[in-house]
């Protein structure tokens, strides 16, 4: 197995996490605090190609592998958890989706604008019956004259009230019709999204959003329906790996924080640093960092080399979101009542980390792959 960058793709990386030092974390707080991100963010990443990372060239895109992708999400959250989330959702699940899915005129129409953030995208699966079990989704896409009818509310849905583009899943002409993809402008009549409030990530825009009696031309349609719940599935697979890229980032942000904090404050007449108990934590989460870093990058190679990533990309996953919570919940832990405080980032790092086990599947949504796998192959004696 070789995880290397090539030198391109490392400069990139690199790229990133001084943008991030410089640019990111020292506004990281202020935006959990306020809700949101600026304004013009949008525009600032598109420049350095966050917005079109995996995208080919020619539109617009940086042509990354998957292995620099999750390079770069876990420097994003490193730096700022809720904008990992942000560029995961738009980068994978959108652009990842309609790249993959998309005819070559939804192709042109979308995604250099998505490579260029004039339009940010949301992916909209869930709903309020339809989480783990997304085959449940009751939104349908009704056929009309010349084109469909969108109706359905979608739930907790990254980029709800600001994206540009919705891709909304929704059943084909009725209740129990196959699975579809519609790529929904966000200008359309019909469409309402509201903020909701979250634990966490609190600078992502997190909302629902209802299609009442959207209208759609026939060329709103992504890919062939007989194929959708395969395309989704893939592109979950990916997300996935991102989400478990977002969580390295935050046990390396943890840890990092940690290992300062012990080495300036004394107790005793000591830096904490010195305690044995002190230094088992920082040693877990070091320990926890580099495997949670090299399953993801596994999971990555593997989809970079058109392997199966299903059971790849739940382990990451899996043990990515604990390890984040573990190192998060420790890292304030070491702080003392300070790491309770907003003075410190730590308490911010635990209540993003938190999302890394449900979002894009529970943490126990992948120990089901994982169970199932194992059982297939190993089941019958
Ligand atoms: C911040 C945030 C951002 C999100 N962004 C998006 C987005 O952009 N697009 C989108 O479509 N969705 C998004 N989601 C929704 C997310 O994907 C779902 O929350 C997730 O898939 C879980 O679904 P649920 O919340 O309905 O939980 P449920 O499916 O209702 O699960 C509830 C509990 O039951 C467990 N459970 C369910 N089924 C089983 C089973 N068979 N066996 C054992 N346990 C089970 C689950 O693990 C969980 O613990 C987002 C969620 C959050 C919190």
């Amino acid at each position: 197995m070789n995880f290397h960058l090539s030198e391109e793709d490392r400069l990139l990386v690199e790229g990133v996490r001084e943008f991030c030092e410089r640019e990111i974390v020292p506004h990281a707080a202020a935006w959990d605090e306020q809700g949101a991100m600026p304004a013009d963010l949008p525009r600032r990443l598109a420049e350095l190609g966050l917005l079109g990372l995996e995208l080919p060239e020619e539109v617009g895109g940086v042509g990354l592998s998957a292995v620099a992708g999750v390079a770069v999400v876990a420097e994003l959250g490193r730096a700022c958890a809720a904008l990992s989330l942000s560029v995961s959702a738009h980068n994978t699940l959108v652009a990842g989706f309609l790249r993959r899915a998309g005819d070559p005129a939804q192709r042109r129409a979308f995604l250099p604008a998505l490579a260029e953030g004039r339009m940010l995208g949301a992916f909209a699966l869930s709903e309020a019956g339809a989480g783990t079990d997304a085959r449940s989704i009751e939104t349908v896409a009704r056929r009309a004259a010349d084109g469909f009818v969108l109706s359905g509310r979608k739930q907790t849905i990254t980029h709800a009230t600001v994206a540009g583009l919705y891709l909304v899943v929704a059943r084909l002409e009725q209740a129990d019709g196959p699975l579809a993809v519609f790529a929904v402008e966000a200008d359309r009549p019909g469409i309402h999204a509201d903020r909701v409030a979250t634990l966490g990530m609190c600078a992502c825009d997190v909302g629902d959003v209802l299609f009442d009696g959207v209208a759609l031309p026939k060329s709103a349609l992504v890919g062939d329906p007989a194929e959708a719940w395969e395309h989704l599935k893939a592109v979950l697979d990916r997300g996935r790996m991102n989400v478990a890229a977002m969580a390295t980032g935050l046990v390396e942000a943890s840890f990092v924080a940690a290992r300062d904090y012990a080495r300036q404050r004394r107790q005793f007449g000591r830096p904490i640093a010195d305690y044995q108990a002190i230094q088992w934590k920082l040693a877990d989460m070091a320990t926890a960092l580099e495997a949670a870093r090299l399953l993801v990058y596994h999971a990555a190679w593997a989809h970079d080399r058109g392997a199966r990533t299903r059971e790849a990309a739940a382990r990451a996953k899996v043990f990515a979101a604990e390890a984040a919570v573990r190192a998060a919940n420790d890292a304030i832990q070491i702080h003392g009542g300070y790491g309770y405080t907003r003075e410190y980032p730590v308490e911010r790092y635990l209540r993003d980390a938190r999302l890394c086990g449900l979002g894009e599947g529970t943490n126990d949504a992948m120990r089901i792959v994982l169970g199932r796998g194992i059982a297939r192959r190993f089941g019958a004696a």
